[in-house]
């Protein structure tokens, strides 16, 4: 069991200056990183060099070449075309009609006043092309 003391640190989120304790032969730390990711973290890699050891043979082979290539290694199995798939025996699932939208632009609710028809462009009030209709009185 090791104690590893951070030291202050402003730009670090937490301000620096924590304690950790480590525990080589677990793999664990105090400040969790290590038995969660399976790499040592910062406080664990210091101890490690501290003994002399080197911080990588610590990383779990659940991240070594061999498996992720082991993870790939079995075949996979290509659907088969639409058109030779079985019709399903359970409920069937139905859009519902009145959820879908209409054709175009959505309607909306707002009340227009005198202020629509103008666009505000880099301090000057130029009229909107789309909506000159409202302009005119
Ligand atoms: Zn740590």
């Amino acid at each position: 069991m090791y104690q590893v003391e951070t030291a202050y640190n402003n730009y670090s989120s937490g301000g620096g200056h924590n304690s950790h304790e480590i525990n080589i032969m677990a793999r664990t730390c105090g400040c969790g990183k290590w038995q969660n990711r399976k790499i040592p973290c910062s406080h664990a890699i210091t101890v490690l060099q501290y003994l002399g050891q080197d911080a990588t043979t610590y990383i779990d082979p659940c991240y070594s070449l061999e498996n992720a290539i082991r993870t790939y290694s079995h075949q996979f199995k290509v659907p088969k075309s639409e058109s030779l798939w079985k019709d399903v025996d359970g409920p069937k699932w139905v859009p519902n009609l009145a959820l879908l939208r209409g054709k175009g632009l959505p309607v909306k609710s707002r009340i227009r006043n005198e202020m629509d028809g103008v666009r505000r462009e880099l301090g000057g009030r130029r009229p909107d092309s789309d909506l000159r209709e409202i302009q005119q009185k």
